[in-house]
């Protein structure tokens, strides 16, 4: 039996039944999410170094990635993005530039992880659901593993988002109607084939946790106060806290950022859960269309590691999501409007206290501004305007 077995198993985040790393499931039989666990114990693991120092994409932590083989890994060089620090405002900010991933944005660290375990149980054909960047990610990873690739997204979903999962061969279904919606319809063709979601699937989660490893290696062993970060399934939140937690169970580092997740007026799932109806209706134009996820499956999970950390959410509109986006091409990064929620959400965490003066924050920049530029030229009167 391969050592991975002994190191991770599947496990039900709500009912805690087990099962078999290679099972073809995407979701506990009690109908929750599961995730992969890593038993720490069973692993030799003294310093992030060790390994693969010679990769330089997010395979170098291939021992804490639940691949059997080697072999299988599907990459296109993810991970292992800059890092650059910067005094803003009071406070120290960590940004990291996931934008620069081969499809320009963070998931793609999930698509690679996904897809690696996907060759490894012998998948050949799959379905996803997505508003865009999740799509491209995994019809990428799908072309070059051979694998056939459907994927549904929102008919509203910018058009370079659209054109660029096209491009890697994958088949595109535009469904009208809201978000849930395309869900629904990813759902009813997943009878026939395998549901690749990035939403369910914990394969996913695992690749995203290495923005985490890398946050600690590349600041040598430094753990931030804080993490803000958008939220729309959750995947990105979840593999980040994964990645802090996993290095404390290792003895790596001793504490785990707080989590604060970010969400967009009108898409409000995880404030609502907490504090009660936010209200607010979705904007016109939603600009931060990556994290428009009205009911995310993994929700509670959310909620937990935001209450475990002592996070929060903070929610953004659309006035102040282009003020960030500015800001930040201001200081050299052009990312995508859901990218540039971070520095919004930021502003109002320090204007209310939530984050103090002379903090560390880490912001992971997490979506290429190229993908949406025909949202962009839309409201470019608002973005110039003084
Ligand atoms: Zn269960």
């Amino acid at each position: 039996m391969s050592k991975v077995n002994e190191i991770f198993t599947l496990m039900c985040s709500h009912c805690g039944r087990r099962y078999d790393l290679n099972s073809k499931i995407w979701r506990c039989q009690c109908g929750k999410p599961i995730d992969v666990i890593l038993n720490a114990k069973a692993i030799e693991f003294k310093e992030l170094k060790d390994i693969r120092t010679w990769d330089f994409t997010m395979w170098r932590y291939v021992k804490l990635l639940p691949i059997a083989s080697p072999d299988n890994i599907i990459t296109l060089g993810e991970g292992w993005t800059p890092i650059i620090i910067k005094r803003l405002y009071g406070v120290e900010i960590i940004f990291k530039l996931d934008y620069l991933n081969p499809t320009g944005s963070f998931k793609d660290r999930g698509a690679s992880c996904l897809i690696s375990h996907l060759v490894e149980i012998g998948i050949d054909s799959i379905v996803e659901d997505s508003s865009g960047n999740a799509g491209a990610a995994i019809a990428a990873y799908s072309s070059v593993a051979g694998i056939k690739c459907k994927v549904f997204v929102p008919a509203s979903a910018p058009e370079g988002k659209k054109l660029q999962i096209r491009s890697y061969g994958a088949e595109l279904v535009e469904v009208p109607g809201n978000r849930a919606k395309v869900s629904e319809e990813a759902l009813k063709e997943s009878k026939r084939t395998y549901y690749a979601s990035h939403m369910w699937n914990p394969f996913f989660i695992e690749g995203i946790k290495t923005i985490s490893y890398e946050c600690v290696e590349q600041l040598k062993g430094y753990v931030p106060d804080v993490v803000l970060v958008p939220v729309g399934s959750g995947g990105l939140l979840l593999g980040i806290y994964k990645g802090f937690k996993e290095l404390m169970e290792l003895g790596l580092i001793n504490s785990v950022p707080r989590m604060i997740a970010i969400q967009a007026q009108g898409f409000t799932p995880i404030y609502d859960y907490m504090y009660g109806n936010y209200g607010g209706s979705p904007p016109n134009i939603v600009l931060a269309d990556g994290i428009a996820i009205p009911s995310p499956p993994r929700l509670e999970q959310l909620v937990k590691v935001i209450r475990e950390t002592k996070g929060d959410v903070i929610i953004v509109n659309n006035d102040e999501i282009i003020k960030a986006f500015k800001e930040l091409a201001k200081l050299g990064f052009f990312v995508e409007p859901t990218s540039a929620t971070v520095l919004a959400a930021l502003w109002k965490g320090l204007e209310s206290k939530l984050i103090e003066k002379g903090e560390s924050v880490f912001l992971p920049l997490t979506g290429i501004g190229l993908k949406a530029i025909d949202k962009l030229t839309k409201i470019s009167d608002r973005i110039f305007r003084n």
